[in-house]
């Protein structure tokens, strides 16, 4: 086979067949194939697209580039979450708690965040104590035992996706459907799970501005699991204003703890968290959605929840008390009330600058070399579509360093728009997409 012989197919808008796919992947890997090759089939792809075919192929030579997780000796259905990301996100540590009080077998990796706010294992790394870095056996050890543990990145996984994803990322070519989906999908099934909620977000804090874009990659997801033999679905979720009323590392700790302690239920992270739970549990083949979501309020009100949240956190090294007392996580030196420079309702939150202002304030990274500052960020008074009045607070800012204060200040009020007239409250779960 020709790489170039391959590119030209791609810009002559044919389907690549599997083994050519394979072919391009492995040589790619390999240094076989060098980047400028490998540049000029992604944009090729950017442009002609590829069918539902191809993206599986795709997504398989990229899964089989590196070590696959085995947790073949945890006994039943492992089930697995994964969201496309967004400002106060919290859904994992809500979610997954309930999840495994409820019988369910959930063994996470999970990736730290480079953007506005900490990823999952940041918010972790909160807790004092907590060990992000396990090894496999004692990670299946904890899943086996307690139905649930969260642990960073271990072994190579998808070697091919981290090549090409930062070769897309100077190439402009990280926008297109069947490149992101393959890129989540490959990392998702080297994770070894059964089952896979996607949780795919939409709005100014989402990678998917528009719904269209994020139903057309929650069902090429969904495809790919379905071609993979796995059960996937994904819920399309807004995000087009902060998820929680945290944004911010050992701030989305605690949120998570006080829903998990009975607080904010009727919130939009406690209602998203349940929805994701609950089609866990069923496609973990623990009753059908409503019977699960039953199981599920159980599970929070009744504690089994939290309890399940402080076994991990205790066999990860961790804290267990920041679950009975959230003082116990690292906090600011000052707190600073933000307030509304104009009367009316809250009409647009441009999420990503939200993100940004708690990024200026510590809590998250511009380079991988950053340090996150866990105690800062920010925690939201207002939702989209609540009344609002000149010096009413919009939000309290948590801050260590002041060094970059005024401009945070200005990102956020800058984010968020008044308006007289009183606007529709966005729709939290758009759809759900099932095979
Ligand atoms: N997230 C990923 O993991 N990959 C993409 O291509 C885009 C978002
Ligand atoms: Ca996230």
């Amino acid at each position: 086979m020709l790489t170039a012989e391959l590119i030209k197919k791609k810009r002559d808008n044919a389907v690549l067949s599997a083994e050519e796919i394979r072919f391009l992947i492995n040589g790619y890997v390999l240094g076989d194939v060098p980047d400028y090759q490998m540049a000029a089939l992604l944009m090729a792809v950017w442009f002609n697209g590829m069918n539902a075919q191809e993206t599986y192929e795709l997504t398989m030579a990229m899964m089989h580039s590196g070590d696959l997780v085995d947790l073949s000796s945890i006994p039943g259905v492992k089930v697995d979450k994964h969201s496309t990301g967004g400002v106060a996100d919290t859904t994992t540590l809500v979610a997954l708690p309930l999840v495994a009080a409820c019988g369910g077998k959930v063994a996470k990796m999970s990736g730290r965040g480079l953007g506005h706010t900490g990823g999952t294992l940041d918010k972790l790394e909160s807790i004092p104590g907590f060990l992000v870095s396990q090894p496999m056996e004692r990670f299946v050890e904890i899943v086996r035992e307690q139905g649930l543990s969260v642990i960073g990145q271990t072994g190579d996984l998808v070697p091919a996706d981290k090549m090409l994803y930062a070769l897309r990322d100077v190439t402009a070519t990280i926008d297109n459907i069947s490149l992101i989906a393959s890129s989540i999908m490959s990392k998702k099934l080297a994770a070894g799970s059964d089952a896979i909620v996607l949780d795919v977000k939409t709005g100014s804090g989402a990678f998917m501005k528009s719904e269209e874009d994020a139903v057309a990659l929650a069902r090429a997801m969904v495809g790919i699991g379905k071609r993979a033999g796995k059960s996937v679905s994904a819920v399309v979720s807004d995000m087009s204003q902060p998820l929680g009323e945290a944004v911010g590392n050992a701030l989305e700790v605690r949120e998570a703890v006080e829903i998990l302690q009975g607080h904010h239920g009727d919130g939009d992270l406690a209602r998203v968290s349940l929805t994701l739970a609950a089609r866990m549990l069923t496609a973990s083949g623990l009753g059908p959605v409503d019977e699960a979501e039953k199981k599920l309020q159980n599970a929070l009100s009744g504690g089994a929840g939290l309890e399940s949240l402080r076994q991990m956190i205790s066999a990860q090294g961790g804290d267990p008390a920041v679950c009975d007392d959230t003082g116990r996580l690292p906090a600011a030196a000052r707190r600073y009330s933000i307030e509304a420079t104009a009367s009316g309702f809250v009409a647009v939150m441009e999420t990503d600058r939200i993100g940004i202002a708690a990024l200026l304030l510590g809590a998250g990274r511009r380079t991988k070399e950053d340090r996150i500052d866990p105690a800062v960020g920010i925690w939201m008074k207002k939702r989209l579509g609540e009344p609002v009045e000149e010096g009413e607070p919009l939000a309290d800012f948590y801050v260590n360093d002041e060094a970059n204060l005024e401009e945070a200040v200005s990102e956020f009020q800058r984010a968020i728009t008044i308006e007289k007239q009183k606007p529709e409250p966005p729709k939290l779960v758009r759809t759900i997409i099932e095979e």
